[in-house]
Parts: structure tokens; sequence; C-alpha cells
């Protein structure tokens, strides 16, 4: 299993999906770089996830909060003082080292012009709660959604996109009557057992945590990890948590303003509790691409496929000419893709090397289908279409092509 990793990040690296961040320079401890493949993936995962959690929904608001925040933000949350882990230093003694970056805004280094990259994207969320009830009037339950990137000088990055210094969350701050709580948290984690499968994540491989007392963060008073299993152990990829209404009125008391919301049900002022279940998205490109990874035999050859869920899939569809030295051929191939192109922008041509070949570079990157332009294309307008797991082949009409990316929409 360790071996998995190793063959991972080749394959992420010679095809396009994640490099070394500033590779040509020795590299930089916990950041990577995602090449267009791993973007594609990466874009295709933060799409299906709006889609799902704010979208389809009338209940959740999407945000895009500054990383910079105020660094009366993080005093206020706990975490100038609280997001620590020990360090052993060179003398042996421990210490409490800070997760935050710190840096300074504007010219001046004096400590009132401190100031924090985001640890996490939740705050940016409770800043704006005050916003969001003035300009939209929600009623209760309802949820702010932020997709955006979070830094944390991690102590020991490691296990390629699991410990990052630099990383990308998924985040949902769900605000509920304070009775209520435990049946919006019961909610969410059905729906993140349910995206964990949409993802293509087999649920056999996660797992549910209940995180027990003293060791939750400083603010919950529930947490379950689900947890995925890694080649390197059983560890976290998602969290959800009731941080109660301890955010709320932190950022209250701290900025000296009203943060409460006038219960529509009883007019009585209230402060909303709230749970959070949050999403790593490099944790998740990580676990999608583990389990993708397949090796196989094919009519009697050994072949490396990633069995990506056609949703999830950076590439859908790859369009040849049987030959290349056929101009009728490549003509042909190249309307069909133009046309399907339109309508479909994820998808690629490919005329280098044998068909063979072309195939087994298309199950590599993930890619379900691949449409062959041969010469009973000329006759009839119909044309190959073979899938990636199966490596079964179909004749199928030009016209009706389309049709067969419907999963898309
Ligand atoms: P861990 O215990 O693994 O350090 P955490 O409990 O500190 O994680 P949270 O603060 O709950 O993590 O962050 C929410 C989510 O953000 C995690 O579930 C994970 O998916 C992601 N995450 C947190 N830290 C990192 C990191 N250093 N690199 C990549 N993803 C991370």
């Amino acid at each position: 299993m360790e071996n998995s990793m190793e063959k991972i990040i080749s394959l992420s690296k010679r095809r396009g999906f994640v490099y070394q961040g500033s590779e040509i320079y020795g590299g930089l401890a916990g950041t990577y770089d995602y090449g267009p493949l791993g973007t594609a993936l990466k874009n295709n995962l933060k799409d299906l996830w709006w889609r799902k959690f704010v979208l389809e929904r009338d209940d959740i608001y999407g945000l895009d909060a500054a990383i910079l925040m105020n660094q009366d933000v993080w005093k206020a949350s706990g975490h100038t003082k609280g997001f620590a882990d020990p360090l052993v230093d060179q003398s042996g003694k421990t210490r409490q080292f800070n997760m935050m970056f710190q840096t300074h805004v504007g010219a001046s280094e004096e400590d009132s012009a401190v100031s924090y990259l985001r640890p996490e994207t939740a705050q940016g969320m409770f800043v704006n709660f005050k916003n969001i009830v003035d300009s939209f009037h929600p009623k209760l339950p309802f949820g702010l959604a932020q997709v955006g990137k979070a830094f944390r000088n991690e102590i020991a990055p490691r296990d390629f996109l699991f410990r990052l210094r630099e990383l990308e969350q998924l985040e949902i701050e769900y605000f509920v009557r304070e009775k209520d709580w435990e049946k919006s948290f019961e909610e969410f984690r059905k729906l993140m057992s349910q995206w964990i499968e949409e993802i293509g994540i087999n649920p056999k491989h996660v797992h549910e945590l209940e995180v027990p007392d003293g060791e939750r963060a400083h603010y919950s008073k529930r947490t379950i990890d689900f947890e995925f299993d890694y080649p390197f152990g059983r560890k976290e990829l998602y969290g959800l948590a009731y941080r109660t209404d301890f955010d709320l009125k932190a950022h209250a008391l701290a900025s000296n303003t009203d943060l409460s919301y006038v219960d529509e049900e009883t007019k009585e002022k209230i402060v909303p509790h709230c749970i959070e279940p949050s999403f790593g998205l490099d944790r998740t490109v990580l676990a999608v691409l583990l389990e993708a990874y397949t090796e196989d035999e094919l009519a009697g050859e050994k072949r490396t496929f990633l069995r990506f869920s056609p949703a999830v899939a950076p590439i859908k569809a790859a369009v040849f000419p049987l030959l290349k030295n056929k101009p009728d051929l490549i003509k042909k191939a190249e309307t069909v893709y133009k046309n399907l192109k339109k309508e479909i922008p994820e998808i690629t041509f490919d005329d280098n090397g044998n068909i063979g070949k072309r195939y087994r570079r298309q199950d590599e990157i993930g890619t379900p289908y691949c449409i062959t332009i041969d010469f009973e294309t000329l006759e009839n307008d119909s044309v190959t279409l073979r899938d990636r797991d199966s490596g079964k082949q179909e004749r199928v009409k030009i016209s009706e092509l389309t049709s067969k990316f419907d999963f898309l929409r």
C-alpha cells in the first residue's frame, strides 16, 4: 500500500496533475502546484460541491471573504492564543508553536500592523453574519458557504497533499436555533456521506470517529471526524463540528457589535448556534486519486488507469482519427471534435502514436470515453465509442454522441 502513494505521486507529476511547489528551486515544503489536469479535477470537485451545498438549496449563501483579516478577528476566535502545536526545540524543551503565518500590512512593522494568512475560511463567515442578515433577511436555519485558501505553518508537512502549509477548504457555517442543533448535525452528517460517495470514494474506506471530550477544539461541543483509509493510515478527511454560539458571541463581544438575530417565531433576540461541515479540498483530491488508481490487464496487456467517476474526470472524452496519414479521416475527426467541443468543452484531440497507445494515455488520466473516427465513419457517420473501465467498444451515430454525456448535466 505504501507503494501506491509513490505511484500516485509519480503519475501526478508525469501526467500534469500535481507538481512540487517551486520545484526548480528545490521545492518549498508543504506546497504543491496543481497542473492542468489537477486544476481541472479540483475545479470539478469545487463546482460539484458548490452545486450540491449552495445552488441546489435555498438556505445557504455563498461568500468569498478576504484572506487577510483584522488581527482582532484571530484574537476573538482564540487562534492567536490557541492555534498552536507542541514543538520540541534543540534543547529538548517543548514549547507551543503558533501555526498562523504572520505578516505586516503596509510599510509599518509595528504590532498594530500585524495580520495573518487565515488558517481557516470559517471566520470570514462569522464576521459577515450581520451583513448577510441585513442584506438577505434569511430565516433560521440558514448557512454561509465559502471555498478558498487557508494557510497553516504545519511543523511537519507530509504525505503529499495530506498535510500542507497552503491548502484549500470548502466550509459551511450553518446557523440554527439551539434546540435544533442535533437535527442539523444529523442532516449534514448524512449529506457528507452522500457527497463522499458521489465523488467516487468507496464509503467502506471512510469511517466516522466521534471525537471524545478533551480532544475537541475549544469551541466544539461535538465533533465527528470523517476518516479515510490512506496508505499511511486512517486519518482525517473531513470534520463536522457543533461550534455552539461560541464564535458569534466572541465576535460580538470583541467588536462591540450586536450579532444577535430576531427569531421570527418567538420575536426574541437570540444568538444562533452553528454547525460546521468542513471539507479539505486537497485531501479530497488525494482520496479521489487513491480510490481511482487501478492496475489491471486488458487484452493480455497490463495497464494503469484512473477510475474517476465521470463527473470528476478532468477530461470527459478524447477524439482520435484512426490513422494519422489519411487526410479524409483527419478532416472528419477535426469536424467531430470541434462540434462536440461546443457542447462539452472538456474534451481533447489526439492523433499521436497508434490507437492502442492513445487508449493507454487516456486511461492513465482517467478519461471515461474515447471516440475513434475510422473508415466506416466516412460511409455512415458512426464512430467507435470505447469505455475506459471495460475497454468495450460500441458503434454510435455522431448525432447521438452528446446524449452519451448526459451525466454531465
Ligand atoms: P488534522 O487533525 O489532520 O491536523 P484538523 O483537525 O486540524 O486536521 P480542521 O481544523 O478540522 O483540521 O480543518 C478542516 C479540514 O481542513 C480538515 O478536515 C482537512 O480536510 C483540511 N486540512 C486541515 N489541515 C490541513 C493541512 N495541513 N493540509 C491539508 N488539508 C488540511
